[in-house]
């Protein structure tokens, strides 16, 4: 039995996702950035949906909310912090809770920073994490409406989880954030290699996501503000990683 997992770009450099269990037949959209590409590919797939897990209330994840459940009656999951700003929302979620699709379960954790309620759907059983615009390939999301201490920690739990965990990102910014990591560290061959395989990617439109997870730890700047390679880049030795993820995330936003 294996979760079904079908992405697709969406608007500008959006990724769609839908998940399905085949017994049950139900079928997930995580975030709804463009109704009417969701729906044809939910007829590509005969595939009918069944519910939304939203990860925030950014436009570009829920603006698909009310289309989606005027035309299928679907259920929909998102975070409690943001419940007023999740169009149509029936189930609000916090740290710890769980959101079932058919035989599959995602617990849910809480990831700040970003906005000021993001959750994170984990799938702990099939090593599936979906992100939305918390964690991003060799990235993160930006500093809407938490602080860096915030973002730090939620990344720190993010980190913490199995390093074959597949991790699905909402946005395809690699490219741009793979050639900021470079900047930072260009002798850090991890990073190096990293960037060759994404340009490499790019240069035939394939996708970079999803990433896995010790990928990340390894060439990502922002799970290793505690390094201290990065920090001797930065030329922070000795100063605490929330400093040192504040510098590296206020360089990335002027890059
Ligand atoms: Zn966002
Ligand atoms: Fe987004």
């Amino acid at each position: 039995m294996t979760l079904q997992i079908h992405q697709f770009p969406c608007l500008s450099d959006n990724y769609g996702f839908l998940i399905h269990d085949e017994e049950t037949q139900t079928t997930a959209a995580i975030d709804t950035p463009d109704p009417n590409a969701i729906l044809n590919e939910l007829h590509e797939k005969q595939w009918n949906l069944t519910h939304i897990f939203n990860t925030h209330h950014h436009f570009d994840h829920t603006g698909g909310n009310e289309t989606l459940k005027e035309k299928t009656n679907c259920q929909i999951y998102g975070p409690q912090a943001e419940k007023s700003r999740i169009p149509l929302i029936d189930h609000p979620l916090s740290e710890g809770d769980t959101a079932k699709l058919g035989n599959f379960e995602a617990t849910i954790l809480e990831v700040p920073g970003h906005t000021a309620g993001h959750i994170a759907y984990h799938f702990a059983k099939e090593k599936i994490l979906f992100v939305g615009d918390t964690l991003f390939v060799m990235g993160c999301g930006r500093l809407f409406e938490g602080t860096a201490e915030q973002m730090w920690q939620s990344l720190s739990k993010l980190r913490r989880l199995p390093d074959e965990t597949i991790v699905y990102c909402a946005h395809e910014y690699s490219a741009a954030n793979a050639a900021f990591a470079l900047s930072l560290t260009p002798n850090d061959e991890a990073v190096r290699s990293r960037k060759t395989a994404i340009d490499a990617a790019r240069a035939k439109n394939m996708p970079t996501v999803p990433t896995r997870m010790d990928w990340e730890k390894a060439a990502n700047p922002f799970l290793r503000a505690d390094s201290a390679s990065l920090a001797q880049a930065l030329h922070m030795t000795g100063a605490a990683p929330t400093e040192i993820f504040a510098e590296t995330r206020r360089r990335k936003d002027s890059f």
